[in-house]
């Protein structure tokens, strides 16, 4: 008796411009690959102009997900028909997932930093975190670590209006202990600081020898220090505080977790973390 064979694969992918260099479908064929999934994930270029008419393209092409990067995460959100309730605070969307034929927008970049914080494990319920940076990378951070109980959230940053912007927005949304600080020169971390996070691009090849103006005597043994860059995963930044007896976790480990997030999101399977982090290492050299 013949078997009928469906040839039909499931399609994900990322919109983005610029997005050649994108690394993310590296990691998530390598668990489609693993978990033996007929799935395709499609990294497309898609100009600002264009995206209304790539999310209909989407839609019509039975994608069940996608994820956004610059310039499309906050534009999103006016083309879809839920936002969770924690993009909706971050107010940027770099994932969505299909529900029957709604589109839900999702963030994951928060949710991967306090994964790749628990897989230490270290839980922020009543920490003390300072975090360098007020883009869409600390945005995401500041506000899952509210939700998950940091019990005060300092912001430094440069510029003063974005970096007041997110502090406020933090005690006005989620109600948590918060205050900004313009970065200056060269940054004090506080006494009882126990989370440092830099959140900026600080560092992010081929800049590798720049590093977050801190004053590195103010890092102490027991504090957690954190780097959103993922390329190189080892940032002088963590190095400098590694030799200061800090807890170090790097950018790498967060951009696996969000990835591992929006997998499972989509395929409803546990994600093979531990292939995505061999695939992504080996795209870093
Ligand atoms: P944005 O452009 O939204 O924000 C950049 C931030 O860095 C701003 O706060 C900016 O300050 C600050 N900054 C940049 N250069 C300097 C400088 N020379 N001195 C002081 N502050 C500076 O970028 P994103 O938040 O989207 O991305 C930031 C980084 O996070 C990127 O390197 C990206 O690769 C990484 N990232 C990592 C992820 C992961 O999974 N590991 C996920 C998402 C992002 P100002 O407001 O004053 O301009």
């Amino acid at each position: 008796m013949s078997q009928a064979n469906s040839y039909l694969a499931e399609l994900v992918g990322a919109f983005g411009d610029p997005i050649a260099e994108n690394p993310t479908g590296v990691m998530q064929e390598a668990a489609f690959r693993a978990l033996d999934l007929n799935w395709r994930y499609l990294t497309i270029e898609v100009h600002a102009a264009d995206l209304a008419a790539a999310v209909a393209g989407m839609r019509a092409m039975n994608f069940r997900g996608i994820n956004l990067t610059i310039p499309h995460k906050v534009e999103v959100l006016r083309h879809l028909d839920e936002i969770a309730p924690d993009a909706g605070l971050i107010g940027a969307v770099n994932t969505v997932r299909r529900d029957g034929d709604r589109l839900v927008g999702e963030n994951t970049d928060g949710k991967g930093f306090l994964r790749s914080l628990q897989a230490v494990p270290i839980d922020p319920r009543g920490r003390r975190v300072v975090i360098l940076g007020a883009g869409g990378a600390a945005k995401a951070i500041a506000v899952e670590l509210a939700l998950a109980g940091a019990s005060h959230i300092t912001v430094v940053n440069r510029s003063v209006e974005r970096g007041r912007a997110l502090a406020d927005g933090l005690a006005r949304t989620v109600g948590t202990a918060s205050d900004f600080e313009p970065w200056v020169s060269s940054h004090r971390v506080p006494d009882g600081t126990e989370i440092l996070v830099n959140a900026t691009s600080i560092g992010l090849f081929p800049g590798i020898e720049a590093v977050p103006e801190v004053d590195f005597a103010t890092i102490r043994p027991g504090m957690v220090v954190c780097d959103v860059i993922p390329n190189p995963p080892r940032t002088r930044f963590l190095a400098l505080a590694e030799e200061r007896g800090a807890t170090t976790l790097d950018g790498l480990g967060m951009l696996v977790y969000q990835g591992a997030i929006a997998f499972t999101m989509w395929t409803g399977r546990e994600a093979p973390t531990d292939v995505m982090h061999r695939a992504l290492r080996e795209v870093f050299g």
